[in-house]
């Protein structure tokens, strides 16, 4: 960018002129571009822990599964005469 006091080329990244050392107008364009990525950046965060914590649900179940069924078939009650 150009001083806006004496008109010398300056750096972007700049925030003083090297000539006059007057402060130079500061872009604030780059700092809104940066949060959106931060923000799509949690979005899919949040996704994968999703689908991670659905895909460790199933699988859990899936393991849980044969164990009722193991444990829905008792061993035949023994009913003892009382006398
Ligand atoms: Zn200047």
């Amino acid at each position: 960018m150009e001083c806006p006091n004496c008109g010398a080329y300056n750096p972007e990244d700049r925030t003083q002129c090297w000539k006059c050392d007057d402060l130079l107008p500061i872009k604030k364009e780059e700092p809104k571009k940066a949060n959106e990525p931060g923000r799509m950046g949690m979005l899919t965060w949040v996704v994968l822990i999703v689908l991670g914590a659905i895909y460790l649900f199933n699988q859990c179940a899936g393991q849980t599964l044969p164990q009722p069924t193991s444990m829905q078939a008792p061993p035949a009650p023994v009913v003892r005469p009382l006398i």
